[in-house]
């Protein structure tokens, strides 16, 4: 018996780990895929606190499971199938066996949709990027296109154009699933050109991103349009479908939490992108993993 199971270990759940730890909490971590997360989809991060020069990506998460270790923890290859309650015990199955524990912290995170088009992989982290928040200071004064017709499309355009010389907004329709207001600000805003009925076919460039072949829907035309940077927002996916009908999701599958990281079933808590929340940034997601390991060791006094 378990008195914690870590589901995740990027951001979220090693800080959690590394907060249980000092708890004293007999504690396990299992990581589906390899330690650190998204984050290691980009080189380096240039907005954690204490590094103005930026820091290499995967000397943060290095840093981040050492200390996480020195506590005699270790993350475990284990990909988490389902979540089955017993009692006030759960019963966490993965590819290997089950495991129980009485308290369970999910920091399973989430992935931005891709295009799926010819180009988009290879130039990640040179030019194609999911985040605004992120990577907009980088493109300052360069021409950048923004793709999708959501309120995190638009509300990113809006961002970037703080930084851009020019954005262009491509979006496969004419009108917007964003709200109207915001629709609104966008359409007042200078920098921002709308490339409507249209779809991105494919990025080019030799090392960085150097354009984009863009195509009309309705008249079949291309478009050439010259960029240093391509935003797409065509959606967040949470890895919450294994324990989506155990605890109360949003409509997307977001995991709702309250300021204390407890998810709708008691012994259960959430933190980091997988979470229904305002912002989505490691320091975020740090910040969410130590609370939900302070619920939980709350929780574990208590009961
Ligand atoms: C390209 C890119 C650039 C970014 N740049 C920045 C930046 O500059 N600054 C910034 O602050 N943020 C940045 N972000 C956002 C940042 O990466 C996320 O906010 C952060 O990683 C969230 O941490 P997390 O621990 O909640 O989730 P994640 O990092 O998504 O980690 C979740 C982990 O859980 C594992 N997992 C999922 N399901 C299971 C399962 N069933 N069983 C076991 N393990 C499972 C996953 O494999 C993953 O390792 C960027 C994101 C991307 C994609």
């Amino acid at each position: 018996m378990h008195d914690l199971i870590i589901i995740g270990a990027g951001p979220a759940g090693l800080t959690a780990a590394l907060y249980a730890g000092r708890f004293k909490i007999y504690t396990r971590i299992f990581e589906k895929l390899s330690c650190g997360g998204q984050i290691l989809l980009s080189p380096s991060i240039e907005n954690y606190p204490g590094f103005p020069e930026g820091v290499s990506t995967f000397d943060l998460i290095d840093k981040f499971k050492k200390q996480v270790e020195d506590l005699g923890l270790k993350v475990e290859d284990e990909n988490v199938l389902e979540v089955i309650p017993d009692g006030r015990i759960y019963n966490v199955k993965t590819e290997s066996g089950i495991f129980k524990t009485k308290t369970i912290i999910i920091a399973s995170g989430a992935f931005s949709k891709r295009l799926g088009i010819k180009g988009e992989d290879k130039f990640i982290g040179k030019g194609v990027s999911y985040c605004g928040t992120c990577d907009g200071p980088l493109f300052k004064d360069k021409d950048i296109l923004v793709v999708g017709g959501g309120d995190r499309a638009l509300e990113d355009a809006m961002f970037l154009a703080n930084y851009a010389n020019i954005v262009h907004l491509v979006h496969r329709r004419s009108e917007f699933r964003a709200s109207g207001i915001l629709v609104d600000k966008v359409k007042a805003n200078p920098k921002i050109k709308f490339v409507l009925d249209s779809v991105v076919e494919e990025i080019a460039g030799e090392e960085k991103v150097e354009r984009a072949r863009v195509k009309n829907v309705k008249t079949g035309k291309d478009l050439d349009i010259l960029c240093q940077g391509v935003f797409i927002f065509v959606g967040i996916v949470p890895n919450t479908g294994f324990i989506k009908n155990l605890i109360k999701t949003n409509e997307s599958g977001f995991i709702t939490i309250d300021q204390k990281m407890h998810t709708s079933r008691e012994g259960i808590f959430a933190c980091g992108d997988c979470a229904e929340k305002g912002l989505y940034q490691v320091v975020s997601a740090c910040g969410d993993g130590a609370t939900a390991a302070d619920s939980a060791h709350k929780y574990l006094l208590k009961s």
